[in-house]
């Protein structure tokens, strides 16, 4: 092919891009050439190390040819794309954990695609003209080929600054957020890859190695860290609205330029990847969510419109009012199910136990069952589930099963089920608890599964019974890394976000500090739509002002208890749950419980039970959704 060569030479197997008036950008057919190089040298003893170099001086690779994509997205066919970036982040990933050292040279622009060749070796060489950046953003598209790997390691906030920003890295700058390892002058680079190719010795490269001139992103990583924390786009723009700083101007217009969709999914990318559970493959996992829903959803193919075809550089993007709703942003990165990315191995189907198929717990399994593993279920009651089979006691469906999962009322049922199907369970079987229970029942039930030898994850969810169907849940877990990289992928299935919190009991003390913060703020919420009726403030402009102002919540701008204002919400179906107030209720008890037991100060969380209690108990809050206060405070005076 002569857009690249690709031979051996001496030990190296090398890689040259051979296209510099295009910037060596790089088309499916060379990524593909690569990957069959890098295969067959994997197991070729002539082979020590791999060396990626590039023709001309402005780039080693300016990213991926996009021409091809934006013709066949353009006519609606988006399995082209799909198979590109599929194929594409399978190279990537396969750089990453290539059992021999890989040595790229990056001189001029390094972007995009050309970061998912460059990047991921063991010996990542810069020089003097080195530009490296994840430019995607401005396409609308989010940082990928493994990027975000990167992005999400890089000190402090410099992942989100970067990804966002799409700012370009001198070598420094490179070596300093870990896209490169070291700086070696351009006009000795051509002598160490000799030497590589004859001794077939990476460590050529270390010794060769002198300091970087300094970059500009050291001195500005304070500013980066503070105006870059926020949790969403929306968080990090206040903040930068905040002071009128050079840095904060040059953000400000460099967020202006970029696809706001494609920076909220940025953040919450990096968000989700950070900790310990990041790897390549979770990384292009994420990436891949995007990508595939990039060009039907996203503003990929206006992006691609604006800046390389018509080039007016004026997108009509989605969101322009830079105001990008969660459920946008959740919708982008929801897991594929049978569509996700899978690496050489394909992913094995396990045998699962399901007990407790409720309002949950039978959409939970339905899902499990639908993306191909094999799920046997019990419950007390006479239920079926599509996809599963019906086992006629709790030991019978856990007996054999790689995966137990329950999802039950409360600790105590909790503890009777555990007492019945862990002498069942097979030594080395996790056992995923995804009911809300007390932390006591949690740790408890972890305890006998260490003596059985099984693993143990605590993880309840929040999201409802709308995301239990919809798979969209997020799961708060606590156990060991090996129990929660073994329930990992089935929490990809059934939601869309899984937080390891902690040893076992971590997700129950997580899921009841996150809803003792619900009910109190839904109450506050409530009684400041109260005391606006009164003071005869129009309701909707109290939401105009509250979902951009300091009292921003989720159950302001994502549930608002008031018909007919905000996003659809159990309020405008006549307050039918959602999310039950005496569910509410029982939250709130557990954290009071708690509360007693780790002698913690939690004077607004008693306060919040005693209200629901109240409303549950004796008004007619039971069977109510937990935004109906609202109706409640409309009808009471101050006593
Ligand atoms: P549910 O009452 O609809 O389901 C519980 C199921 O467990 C029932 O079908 C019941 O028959 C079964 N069950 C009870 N004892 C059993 C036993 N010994 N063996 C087998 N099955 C048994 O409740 P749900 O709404 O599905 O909630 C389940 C859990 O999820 C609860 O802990 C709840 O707090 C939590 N949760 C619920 C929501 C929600 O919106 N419903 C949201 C987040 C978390």
């Amino acid at each position: 092919m002569s857009d690249i060569d690709i031979r051996v030479t001496g030990r190296a197997g090398r890689i040259t891009f051979t296209r510099p008036k295009a910037l060596n950008a790089m088309s499916y057919d060379m990524c593909m050439a690569i990957d069959t190089a890098l295969r067959n040298w994997r197991e070729d003893d002539a082979v020590d190390l791999i060396v990626i170099d590039a023709e001309g001086d402005k780039a080693f690779c300016a990213g991926g040819d996009i021409a091809e994509l934006y013709d066949t997205g353009t006519r609606g066919d988006f399995s082209y794309g799909r198979t590109f970036w599929r194929d594409e982040y399978r190279t990537n990933a396969m750089i990453f954990e290539y059992p021999k050292p890989v040595i790229s040279f990056m001189q001029g622009f390094t972007m995009g695609g050309g970061v998912g060749i460059g990047c991921h070796g063991s010996h990542r060489v810069v020089g003097e003209t080195s530009q490296i950046a994840m430019p995607e953003v401005g396409i609308g598209l989010v940082p990928d080929v493994g990027g975000t790997l990167m992005l999400a390691l890089a000190p402090g906030r410099l992942g989100e600054y970067l990804g966002m920003t799409a700012g370009r890295m001198g070598p420094d700058d490179a070596i300093l957020a870990g896209f490169a390892d070291h700086f070696i002058p351009q006009d000795k680079w051509g002598d160490v890859i000799e030497m590589l190719e004859a001794s077939g010795d990476a460590s050529h490269v270390e010794s060769h190695a002198i300091p970087a001139p300094e970059g500009k992103l050291r001195s500005q990583q304070a500013e980066i860290d503070r105006f870059f924390a926020g949790e969403s786009l929306g968080d990090i723009l206040n903040a930068i609205k905040t002071e009128d700083t050079e840095f904060t101007a040059a953000a400000l217009k460099a967020l202006n330029r970029n696809s706001p969709l494609s920076m909220a999914c940025t953040v919450e990318m990096l968000h989700r990847l950070r900790g310990p559970s990041l790897s390549i493959r979770r990384a292009l996992d994420m990436e891949y969510r995007f990508t595939y829903r990039a060009m039907e959803k996203g503003d990929f193919l206006e992006g691609i419109r604006a800046q390389i075809i018509d080039k007016d550089r004026n997108p009509n993007w989605q969101f322009a009012d830079l105001n990008v709703p969660a459920a946008a942003v959740s919708q982008m990165l929801m897991p594929l199910g049978a569509n996700a990315l899978t690496f050489e191995e394909e992913k094995r189907a396990m045998k699962i136990g399901f007990i407790g198929l409720g309002n949950m717990g039978a959409p939970m399994a339905a899902n499990l069952a639908k993306a191909g593993h094999d799920v046997t279920g019990f419950d007390m009651a006479d239920v079926s589930v599509e996809g599963v089979t019906m086992a006629a006691s709790g030991a019978e469906a856990a007996t054999g099963a790689d995966v137990v999962i329950t999802m039950l009322p409360n600790g105590q049922i909790l503890r009777a089920v555990a007492g019945e199907i862990i002498p069942a369970m097979a030594r080395g079987a996790a056992f995923i608890d995804c009911s809300t229970v007390d932390v006591h029942s949690a740790r408890a039930a972890a305890a006998q599964c260490a003596e059985a030898g099984l693993l143990f994850v605590d993880a309840p969810v929040s999201g409802g019974i709308g995301g239990a169907a919809a798979g969209t849940l997020t799961f708060m877990a606590g156990g060991s890394t090996d129990a929660f990289a073994k329930a990992e992928p089935l929490f990809d299935i059934m939601g869309q976000k899984a937080v390891h919190c902690g040893d076992a009991g971590a997700g129950q003390a997580a899921k009841i500090c996150n809803n003792m913060i619900l009910g109190v703020t839904m109450i506050a919420t409530c009684e400041a739509f109260a005391l606006a009726d009164k003071l005869g403030l129009d309701r909707q402009k109290m939401f105009d002002v509250v979902s951009t102002s300091s009292g921003y919540s989720w159950t302001m701008n994502a549930y608002c208890p008031a018909p007919g204002v905000g996003p659809q919400s159990p309020a405008d179906n006549d307050y039918k749950p959602g999310f039950a107030a005496e569910l509410m209720l029982k939250d709130l008890g557990l954290s009071q419980q708690a509360a007693e037991s780790a002698d913690a100060d939690t004077p607004m969380g008693e306060l919040a039970q005693k209200l629901y209690k109240q409303f549950v108990e004796d008004e007619d809050g039971l069977g109510m959704d937990f935004s109906a206060m609202l109706p409640r405070f409309e009808k009471r005076g101050r006593d």
